[in-house]
């Protein structure tokens, strides 16, 4: 038996092991539970900061784990990246999302934009313009109700990444880059990629209030992004204040926990419902 507590080191050892223990099962859990129906979704509202309206809706993923009950996707994205087991869950995902628009379409809701979140993996697989396709059609969703949100790393990964980029558009898809300044190159990528929408990372959002460099550069990104014509939107918005700088910046959209949090679909539909007239 092992001799525990004899010093730190054991005790790191330890701890390593465990989270090489959880990862890979849950990689091996990820695939049962998609067979297994075990992924669902929460949409977050996109909020227009003039008309405060809802403009839009983020579709993210959820885990309800047998044994351990609703595991973050911050821990079981990048898992399911590392085994390629995202390719099955994206699609999963961006056909729910679609279908669910649809469905809510169908039932009267105002209508909105769905924003899906494509992983790299996903992105470079080279059928992926011919699966958005399928989930339109068999959804029966209009392009012009999806979003795309592609991260810069995603850009750089792959080659053909314009290409692809640009038969999405020519469908009349949404694309937005997302967790905007966290990545590379950010600067190239505006000039030539065909993008609709700038996500600014809640990363640059949380101390605008108090960090006068935060403040400024918020303040820029959202000026660049005006001159370009490209709509922009802060993610993470938690506070009055926040809301206030960046309405008086000119921000167009936001989303965050001051308007809403990710919500199960019955919560979209209690919010959006149409008043019935009886
Ligand atoms: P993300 O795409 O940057 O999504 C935004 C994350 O910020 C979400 O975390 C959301 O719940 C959280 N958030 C929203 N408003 C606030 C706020 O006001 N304050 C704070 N502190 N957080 C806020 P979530 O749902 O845990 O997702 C984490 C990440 O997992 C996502 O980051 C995305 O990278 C990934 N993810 C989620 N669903 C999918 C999916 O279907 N496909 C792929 N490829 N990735 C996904
Ligand atoms: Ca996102
Ligand atoms: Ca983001
Ligand atoms: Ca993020």
């Amino acid at each position: 038996a092992k001799a525990r507590g004899k010093n730190n080191f054991q005790f790191f050892t330890e701890d390593i092991n465990q989270s090489v223990l959880r990862k890979s099962k849950l990689a091996i859990d990820l695939r049962k539970g998609l067979e297994h129906e075990e992924f669902f979704i929460h949409y977050q509202p996109q909020i227009d900061l003039k008309t405060e309206r809802l403009v839009g809706l983020e579709a993210l993923v959820r885990w309800n784990h047998p044994e351990w009950g609703t595991i973050s996707p911050a821990e079981f994205i990048p898992i399911a990246e590392d085994t390629g087991s995202i390719v099955q869950l994206g699609e999963y995902v961006l056909r729910q999302a679609c279908l669910q628009n649809k469905a809510w379409q169908r039932a009267g809701l105002p209508k909105f934009r769905v924003a899906v979140n494509i992983s790299s993996h996903q992105f470079s697989q080279s059928n992926l313009t011919e699966t958005v396709h399928a989930a339109l059609i068999d959804s029966g969703l209009e392009p012009r109700y999806l979003e795309l949100e592609l991260t810069e790393s995603i850009i750089q990964s792959s080659s053909t990444a314009i290409a692809t980029m640009n038969e999405l558009k020519t469908m009349g898809i949404y694309l937005s880059i997302d967790d905007f300044g966290t990545g590379y190159s950010s600067l190239r990528y505006l000039k030539l990629f065909p993008i609709d929408t700038l996500k600014i990372d809640q990363y640059f959002i949380r101390n605008i209030i108090t960090d006068l460099k935060d403040a400024a550069l918020v303040a820029t990104i959202i000026r660049m992004a005006n001159d370009l014509q490209l709509n922009v939107i802060a993610e993470g918005v938690e506070t009055a204040e926040q809301f206030q700088f960046l309405k008086q910046k000119q921000c167009n959209q936001a989303q965050g926990y001051y308007f809403n949090r990710p919500l199960p679909p019955t919560e979209i539909e209690r919010l959006y419902r149409p008043a019935q007239s009886s």
